[in-house]
């Protein structure tokens, strides 16, 4: 198969260059894959920003797992993003454009150096590129200098739906929320979703309904860019979005690869590759790709816990929140019962006017020793522990996948963008976990933890859970639709190399 890195004689050696968006989500899927390739025999650049790249290595065990992975090389962008973290999908999209001007020189210069021996670093030339789709330079540069680009959605197959229907939607007058619209109506706007979709579900950004705004530019950028792909790379599945997906390929040649830390998994045990050992008391084969320092000693706390007796709570690494809307879900936290391990980032609470606040001394007490609480958790193992028996998420897609695939019952409190898609496939597309609908207050914290725990429906959503968990595991095995997919994109990109 493609897995065995055979080369046919006479053709140019695949190097593929991988260029995410510098933010954990993005940084996560795209290092993954950027090994499963290398694993595969294929030559890789990951390029990231000098700050991450940093970050990144900071850890031992990464270093010396990446050191494992042959013809993975990392290449920088002398850039500090991200500078500030995106609340909205203005800041987003001003990211999104300053990163575009920042990283051009740095890709096209990576891009155009190579042949010849004329790059200083002495790489070969790259024969064709995985880059983010927030990356509209990328298309360019690649475009401009004729080397084959792959897109990259780090997000679900229907929020990258949503984005290609979306401006023209709202063009159109067909997208509408007038005061008082029934938020809970299903709507047929997008193909594809009717069975599950409501007013309510669809991203932040269809409340802007100017179209000259400047990151519904940013959008319509990115959906026009679609055509000049050879394909799009989404961290999904066959079985999680069939209907979704099969719209989508009308469009587009789509590679459904995820998700893909598991796919990364398979390949490592195929290769021999799976880390017994490791560094520093952390096995290889928790392949962490954390930017943030990971926390280890709640797999400790966890290992005191029965089964299926804790809460984990994290909002993923860009979500702010508000001093007296984190007291709210401390207190339905503390009023479930349930023991809680907490991800509370730095500078993840501010006050009113947006700067950092202190965590309330108010939450602290009254937990009883219920509640523990980390700056950074190793989110997959964590998820993978057997004590856990909830993910309340802010349903960032990275996180709903990790969720997925562990087989971990969610109750979701999405924040921005894509996370409303999210939660509506979490609690009604695949029933395996709950939504709170409108505010994470504490009452809504409560019950939704409830019911997740030992409510009526919680034996149910738990097989459900159990059930989605097994056959994402299934999908990456040999055979499965994930791995077959992996293996047709890695003989594309050796087509499009020699
Ligand atoms: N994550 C982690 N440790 C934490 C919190 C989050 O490793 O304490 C990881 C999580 O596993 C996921 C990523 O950070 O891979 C967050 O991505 P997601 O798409 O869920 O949300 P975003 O951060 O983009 O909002």
């Amino acid at each position: 198969g493609a897995f065995d890195g055979k080369q046919s004689s006479g053709a140019a050696p695949p190097h593929v260059l991988v260029f995410p968006f510098p933010l954990q989500g993005h940084v996560t899927p795209m290092l993954k894959l950027a090994e499963v390739l290398s694993l595969s025999g294929i030559r890789v650049t990951f390029v990231s920003t000098e700050r991450n790249q940093r970050r990144l290595l900071s850890s031992a065990s990464v270093r010396a797992r990446l050191a494992r992975r042959p013809g993975l090389h990392l290449r920088c962008i002398p850039e500090d993003f991200p500078k500030n973290n995106p609340r909205n999908f203005a800041d987003a999209a001003q990211m999104i454009q300053e990163f575009d001007a920042a990283a051009q020189p740095r890709l096209r210069e990576i891009l155009s150096s190579g042949s010849g021996g004329a790059d200083p670093e002495g790489e070969p030339p790259v024969t064709c590129v995985v880059a983010d789709a927030l990356i509209k330079l990328a298309v360019d540069v690649a475009v401009d200098l004729g080397v084959p680009i792959i897109g990259f959605r780090t997000s679900s197959a229907c929020s990258f739906w949503a984005d290609q229907c979306i401006p023209d939607l709202i063009a159109t007058g067909v997208i509408t929320y007038q005061d008082g619209c029934d938020l809970d109506e299903l709507v047929s706007w997008l193909p594809g979703t009717e069975s599950f979709l409501r007013r309510r579900d669809l991203p932040s950004l269809c409340r802007v309904v100017d179209t000259d705004d400047p990151a519904m530019q940013v959008l319509r950028g990115m959906t026009q860019n679609v055509a000049r792909y050879q394909g799009i790379i989404f961290n999904t599945a066959e079985f999680a979005e069939p209907t979704v997906l099969a719209h989508v390929r009308g469009q587009v040649s789509t590679y459904p690869i995820g998700p893909l830390h598991g796919l990364l998994q398979t390949v490592e045990h195929m290769k021999g590759a799976a880390g017994d050992g490791g560094v520093d008391g952390v096995p290889f084969s928790c392949n962490s790709t954390s930017l943030l320092q990971e926390d280890r000693a709640c797999m400790e706390w966890l290992d005191a816990k029965p089964p299926a007796s804790v809460v984990y709570v994290s909002f993923g690494s860009i979500a702010l929140v508000l001093r007296e809307h984190l007291l709210e879900i401390w207190h339905g936290l503390v009023n479930s019962g349930y023991h809680f391990l907490w991800v509370v980032r730095p500078g993840f609470v501010v006050d009113g006017g947006g700067n950092g606040g202190d965590w309330p001394a108010e939450a602290g007490e009254g937990a009883k020793g219920r509640g523990y609480r980390v700056e950074w958790a190793p989110q997959e193992e964590v998820l993978g522990h057997p004590a856990v028996g909830c993910f309340l998420t802010h349903s960032g897609w990275n996180s709903t996948i990790e969720g997925l695939w562990a087989g971990v019952p969610m109750a979701c409190c999405p924040n921005l963008a894509d996370q409303y898609l999210s939660r509506r496939m979490i609690a009604e597309l695949w029933k395996i976990g709950v939504e709170i609908k409108n505010t994470c207050d504490r009452a809504a914290v409560e019950k939704a933890v409830r019911e997740v725990m030992g409510g009526e429906r919680a034996s149910e959503i738990r097989a459900a859970a159990a059930s989605m968990s097994k056959t994402a595991r299934e999908g990456v095995e040999e055979g499965g639709s994930s791995y077959m997919n992996m293996e047709r994109l890695i003989q594309d990109i050796r087509a499009m190399s020699s």
